[in-house]
């Protein structure tokens, strides 16, 4: 099987080229070009044809190909549907903020945890994404926009922690200096609580930002629009995070998409307040975005001003998130499906 030669470390790049015979100096070549972009290995000129026609028997350069594009009339948020060499799509929203441009990615195409209120999980899952395709969705947007990204949250399709080692190898490349050389301080993993794999993201002490899909304040309604809070219920998830917590001294952030009627009453924030006094937290509310098949509407303003309201006189930091490209069906998931709902149109 090829290898897949963007997700390779700059030394398990040059472990390659020296172990075929060949001087350690032309790894460093091979990854300046592939920095630069390039997406087949004859466009390597100052690499010796022999060594080419070795690097294109043993691996492949994964790219992203942007197969649709949309701009926000509103506030310059772009999407893009992706293409990979296999024929899949992902999405990516790239925002821009007062301090810089934030790329929202995908993790895997499709996912497999179905929330009802998702537009991902209601299409299913079929693949993992490689540490490189997930790198390509920020070089390609890079690229396009003549920009550099400072930001990054992994809370495009897919579920990071159900993809926990291509996730975690692509934290340690796309943090490094030979590669796109982002911060990890600069980057947000979002879970919808796969409790076993928080405690391990937590062991490796890595400095990014944790967040919790919560949803919910109580298991009642949380296990009716998140099937893994069957497996996981609320108190061992809110253990996870103390954990995550204690071990990397990061505040855990939590997002709470509102819902009308389902977990935005008074009594919900009350409860919500009481579960996160816990631990050092920040949570993000986000009226839910209506998504085709399911019957979810957004909370009302007057809603959402109440239940920031009580949260934060019981101490608790909530805002709500912005929204951004409300024209361009900027949640992820929700491009992909029309698209392919139109035939690919
Ligand atoms: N699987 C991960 C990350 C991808 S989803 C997770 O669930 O955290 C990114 C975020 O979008 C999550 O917080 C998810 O709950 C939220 N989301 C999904 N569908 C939504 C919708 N219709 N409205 C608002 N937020 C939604
Ligand atoms: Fe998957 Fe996250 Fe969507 Fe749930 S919200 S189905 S975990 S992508």
């Amino acid at each position: 099987m090829l290898k897949d030669i963007k997700s390779f470390t700059y030394d398990e790049l040059e472990n390659l080229i020296v172990t075929a015979g060949f001087p350690k100096f032309r790894a460093k070549q091979v990854s300046l070009w592939l920095k630069k972009g390039v997406t087949s290995f004859d466009e390597m000129n100052n690499i010796p044809k022999e060594i080419r026609e070795f690097l294109k028997i043993s691996s492949y350069i994964s790219v992203a190909n942007i197969e649709k594009k949309l701009i926000s009339m509103y506030d310059d948020t772009v999407k893009y549907l992706f293409k990979f060499s296999d024929g899949e799509y992902v999405e990516s929203v790239v925002m821009k903020y007062i301090h810089g441009y934030t790329i929202c990615v995908s993790t895997q195409v499709g996912c497999k945890m179905g929330c009802t209120f998702c537009a991902t999980g209601k299409s299913g899952y079929s693949r993992d994404l490689t540490p490189s395709e997930i790198i390509a969705q920020i070089e390609a947007a890079q690229k396009d926009l003549n920009i550099r990204i400072s930001n990054v949250v992994l809370m495009g399709m897919g579920e990071p922690l159900d993809n926990f080692e291509n996730v975690v190898k692509f934290l340690k490349l796309v943090s490094s200096e030979d590669n796109l050389n982002i911060g990890l301080r600069h980057i947000t993993v979002s879970t919808c609580g796969i409790v076993p794999k928080i405690y391990e993201l937590a062991d490796l002490n890595l400095p990014v930002t944790l967040s919790v899909s919560l949803h919910a304040p109580n298991d009642e309604i949380r296990s009716k629009t998140m099937p893994i809070n069957k497996k996981y219920n609320i108190s061992q998830l809110i253990e996870a995070c103390i954990y995550y917590f204690n071990t990397t001294k990061r505040r855990v952030s939590f997002e709470y998409a509102m819902i009308e009627n389902v977990n935005d009453s008074d009594d919900n924030a009350k409860e919500l307040a009481k579960l996160l006094s816990v631990l050092p937290c920040h949570v993000n509310l986000i009226p839910v975005n209506a998504v085709k098949g399911t019957h979810y509407n957004k909370s009302s303003k007057v809603r959402q001003k109440a239940f920031i309201e009580i949260l934060s006189k019981k101490g608790i930091k909530a805002t709500v998130r912005r929204t951004l490209g409300s024209d361009i069906n900027a949640s992820c998931g929700q491009l992909k499906r029309n698209y392919e709902d139109k035939g690919g149109k």
